[in-house]
């Protein structure tokens, strides 16, 4: 008998967990989406280091056409006064196959739709009630329909209300203080960052990221400033007093159709009161975007819960969750020090930070430790 899979949310950890479950017989996967579309007009852009780029190249992320997306081989680093001090060299982390990458979150989702068949997706679905009946979990949707499966996997996002109604409590997020806001560049005449690669514009109480998402041109945008939370923010305004005020080369990257998002972070991993349920990506735990790893660990838990529910180890919930654990912390702790780091305002400490960069930058065994641990 197949083993049924629930995946509950159809973004990059679910679509990618319902690729991977797809390719093995052993399973039938379903995956259970709350919107009646797939958004993919947003049209931001995603970074993804080698540790996911290996794992979505299993299933054919070579295939996507050449000019959507890029592969940058650096990162340079800018000072608030728009010197270069220096720079990391993202290949060093690449194989042959797996190259660090930049495209549109919307051509991941649709390259990762497009691997499905019509029957493994279903829209404008959504939890009411999950119950264990023997060692099955029964789910009820709101529109009274059902299913009986062996297995239900996570992947609703930060908000997880999925998570709240089977663990039966109310499990929220927490505003990690910051805004991101985001644009798309193309064509701009004065241009003073490196188009073929990755910049990040350090400034105080903010940082800026600029990088190239395809080969037609086009740079994402996005810029982290500490925010107190409101309903209403001027973004222009905000662009010219905390942005453009300390940095005048970065005035005309915020010239177009601007977008912002609070950021919010997880407050723990999860793990769930069924044995037979895991959370992955965002839905298990929600990462400060300074390490640019939330897409790339979705897909890493995707592809750790695939090859344990394919080995068919009865410890699966314990061996999940325990390294899960251990990577975040590894991650959440670099992510929280670059937040730190990258917009620190006191000049002595800036001063150290840049000088220690340009060593640190060059020294194999810190590459190794920091970033190695991470990308491969
Ligand atoms: C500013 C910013 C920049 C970022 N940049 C990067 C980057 O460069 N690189 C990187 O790796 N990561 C980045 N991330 C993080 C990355 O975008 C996320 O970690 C990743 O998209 C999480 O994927 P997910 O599938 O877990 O969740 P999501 O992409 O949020 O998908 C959740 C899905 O579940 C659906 N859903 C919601 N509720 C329900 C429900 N009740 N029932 C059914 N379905 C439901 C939603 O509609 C959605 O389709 C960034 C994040 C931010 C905020």
């Amino acid at each position: 008998m197949k083993k049924k899979i629930a995946i509950i949310g159809s973004g990059i950890a679910g679509l990618t967990a319902a690729n991977l479950f797809k390719e093995n017989s052993i399973f039938e996967v379903k995956v259970y989406e709350k919107e009646k579309t797939l958004s993919l007009e947003e049209g931001y852009g995603i970074q993804l280091a080698p540790n996911s780029t290996s794992i979505l190249n299993k299933i054919g992320l070579s295939n996507i056409d050449n000019k959507d997306f890029f592969n940058p081989s650096k990162l340079n680093f800018y000072s608030s006064d728009n010197q270069k001090i220096c720079d990391l060299d993202l290949s060093r982390f690449n194989s042959e196959k797996f190259k660090y990458t930049t495209l549109k979150r919307s051509v991941l989702i649709e390259f990762l739709k497009n691997k499905l068949f019509s029957n493994n997706l279903k829209l404008g679905k959504e939890i009411k009630k999950v119950s264990k009946i023997r060692d099955k979990l029964l789910i009820n949707f709101k529109d009274n329909t059902n299913d009986l499966v062996d297995f239900i996997v996570v992947s609703d996002g930060v908000f997880s209300n999925t998570k709240s109604v089977i663990e039966n409590k109310n499990i929220q997020p927490i505003y990690n203080g910051s805004i991101a806001i985001r644009t798309i560049l193309k064509n701009l005449s004065e241009f003073n960052y490196d188009k073929n690669n990755i910049s990040l514009v350090m400034l105080k109480n903010a940082h800026v990221v600029i990088y190239p998402i395809n080969k037609t041109g086009e740079l994402n945008v996005v810029c982290i400033i500490r925010q107190k939370l409101s309903n209403n923010i001027d973004l222009k305004t905000l662009i010219k007093k905390e942005i453009s005020s300390q940095n005048k080369n970065l005035e005309n990257l915020f010239e177009n159709k601007l977008e912002y998002w609070p950021i919010y972070t997880s407050k723990k991993p999860s793990k769930s009161i069924y044995e037979n349920l895991f959370y992955i990506g965002d839905a298990f735990y929600t990462f400060p975007p300074t390490m640019a790893q939330g897409a790339s660990q979705s897909i890493e838990a995707a592809n750790e819960l695939f090859n344990l529910l394919s080995s068919d180890n009865k410890r699966n919930p314990d061996l999940f969750f325990k390294k899960r654990l251990e990577r975040t912390k590894v991650i959440n702790r670099r992510s929280k020090l670059n937040h730190h780091i990258f917009h620190f305002s006191n000049p002595i400490l800036k001063t150290v930070r840049n000088k220690s960069l340009k060593i640190m930058l060059k020294n194999k065994i810190f590459l190794n430790n920091y970033i190695g641990k991470v990308y491969n």
